[in-house]
């Protein structure tokens, strides 16, 4: 086997590889690097701008976790907006719910959507769904011009690096706010705790939507293509409690099919280390 390795950097000093048996694609689209791998360990993997979103193998925990806990809170999400997302793996999951209407995904680079759906239809048979409506544009431009519209708002942005970047800022948690029903949820990819250039990333996002939102909770899941492998979502809403408003009685009823999900998991997650807790505490 020939010695090709798959290196991202974690920090200047660590240094995260996987082996790759080869390339599968390779394109610079009109707003980053989409490159996808095949791999003997992870399946096939998408990078973008060099920076690992997802590997068949370990997509469902990301996606299970960014999706599933907002569906256990509130029974009654019946529209969807979902922000990024082009690989299709929340899609996916929200397909298991009947009582969902209508799902918008916007989504800024149309390549993709088209790349994931050539190479990773593990996660792209989302888009298969017929109450998906997929819209090509910048998601801080969708929700400054929507009210009151969506019970839930699912972020799954890249890092706020790129066209990423305005994924993160005040005005755009302040108008997902405004774009939010009354029991309206938004969840997001909130990084990671672990490095520093991360743990900063992290309190900044926590700062910014705890000051727009009247609740925000982070919780979290293990994932190990990421970097340190402990990685954050945040939770917030109108005033929905996620421990509070859960409804496990309910969610189980559904016999909706995970791997990574359960009921008890979903109070678990909200249970955060010592350090993480005491840097969130400093951002509220
Ligand atoms: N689910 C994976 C993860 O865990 O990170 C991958 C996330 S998905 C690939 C991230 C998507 O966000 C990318 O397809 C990227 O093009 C999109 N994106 C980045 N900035 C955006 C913006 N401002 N508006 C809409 N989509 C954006």
């Amino acid at each position: 086997m020939d010695d090709l390795w798959y290196s991202e950097y974690h920090t200047e000093n660590v240094r995260f590889s996987i082996r790759v048996t080869r390339q599968l694609h390779s394109e610079k689209s009109d707003y980053q690097r989409i490159a996808v791998y095949e791999t003997p360990e992870f399946g096939r993997f998408l990078t973008l701008d060099g920076v690992m979103m997802l590997t068949e193998r370990d997509e469902f925990i990301y996606h299970e976790m960014i999706t599933h806990i907002p569906m256990a809170v509130n029974p009654d999400i019946r529209r969807v907006l979902v922000i990024g997302a082009g690989d299709g793996g929340v899609l996916r999951e929200l397909a298991k719910y009947d009582s969902v209407e209508e799902i918008d995904l916007v989504e800024i680079d149309r390549r993709v959507i088209e790349v994931c759906r050539e190479f990773l239809p593990q996660t792209a048979c989302g888009f298969d769904n017929p109450k998906v409506r997929v819209l090509i544009g910048d998601g801080i431009r969708h929700v400054r011009r929507v009210d009151n519209r969506y019970d839930l708002i699912i972020v799954d942005s890249t890092d706020p690096t790129g066209p990423g970047e305005v994924l993160f800022t005040k005005e755009f948690y302040g108008s997902c706010l405004h774009a939010l029903t009354e029991h309206g949820i938004m969840v997001n990819q909130h990084e990671s705790p672990f490095y520093a250039a991360d743990a900063q990333t992290m309190q900044r996002t926590h700062r910014r939507i705890a000051q727009t939102f009247p609740l925000a909770r982070v919780y979290q899941a293990h994932i190990p293509t990421y970097p340190s492998g402990h990685w954050l979502f945040g939770f917030a809403s109108k005033g929905l409690h996620p421990l509070r408003d859960f409804q496990p009685a309910l969610w189980e009823a559904l016999g909706i099919r995970t791997k990574y999900y359960t009921p008890h998991l979903h109070r678990g997650a909200f249970y955060l280390p010592k350090y993480v807790e005491d840097m969130l505490a400093d951002n509220e």
